[in-house]
């Protein structure tokens, strides 16, 4: 891969358009992501977030637009392709391995891996989440909501990406467990993992975020960084009212 130009985002989706057959779900979505930032886009069910964060990947493919990774264009890239280059998506429903031990499902994460070292990566996921560590021989289906996320974050991480896709991470998750799981999110921005997260959860999302998008039946309706997103009185009618402040990170 070339050189990343500087002031070239990680992540730049130019007039993105998915279509269902005859159902657009995205109709011309733009947006940056900045390296080592957190980038947060909310919407409501049905918004296009899942869509958005599956065309990225390349699960899907769209109809017109572009998305650039480190100024590339992934056109026709495959999406365990895009997986060997830096990115990786936490699906929405985590899909785990149900009948197949925490340990077996953080070794799947490494699969695309050329090289080795994947044990010592499987010890810093063990670091980062002692409760997997206590729990590596405990069938995944057996898990608790919040230790599957941190699994399915987990088995991510064994992929070493660069550039992480988290889905709605807090879905069906209380209040604390969410708190926990955001600020796992912060410390990977911190040690240079650059995040696109997808949530419902607007204040929570943006109290950690850089940047935020709202996405309005597939169409961006407002942009900004994030700490004015939060501020912003349109928004928080729709997006922000009734949260409280327990969900806040
Ligand atoms: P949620 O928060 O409920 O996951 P979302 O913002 O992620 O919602 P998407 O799942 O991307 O939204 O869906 C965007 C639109 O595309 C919706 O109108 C949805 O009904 C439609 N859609 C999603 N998946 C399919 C599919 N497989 N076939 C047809 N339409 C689909």
């Amino acid at each position: 891969m070339t050189a990343q130009l500087a002031g070239t985002p990680l992540l730049e989706v130019r007039g993105l358009h998915t279509r269902y057959g005859r159902v657009e779900a995205l109709g011309g979505v733009s947006l940056e992501v900045p390296a080592e930032h957190i980038v947060s886009v909310i919407g409501a069910n049905g918004a296009g977030k899942t869509t958005l964060l599956n065309s990225v990947m390349g699960i899907l493919t769209p109809a017109a637009g572009e998305v650039f990774y480190a100024g590339e264009p992934l056109r026709g890239v495959p999406p365990e392709a895009r997986v060997a280059r830096g990115i990786t998506l936490v699906p929405e429903r985590r899909e785990l391995f149900a009948s197949m031990t925490v340990a077996d499902n953080l070794q799947l994460g490494a699969y695309t891996r050329r090289r080795g070292g994947w044990r010592s990566d499987l010890d810093g996921v063990y670091a980062r989440f002692p409760r997997l560590a206590e729990r590596r021989r405990q069938l995944a289906g057996t898990l608790s909501g919040g230790e599957q996320q941190m699994l399915a974050i987990g088995r991510a991480l064994m992929a070493r990406p660069r550039l992480l896709l988290l889905d709605e991470p807090s879905l069906g998750l209380a209040p604390l467990i969410v708190r926990d799981i955001l600020r796992i999110v912060q410390g990977l921005r911190e040690e240079g993992v650059t995040v696109l997260l997808v949530e419902q959860n607007a204040r929570a999302s943006l109290a950690i975020s850089d940047e935020g998008y709202v996405l309005e039946t597939g169409r961006v309706r407002l942009s900004g960084p994030a700490h004015e997103l939060a501020r912003d009185e349109a928004l928080g009618a729709s997006y922000l009212g009734g949260e409280g402040r327990a969900q806040g990170a």
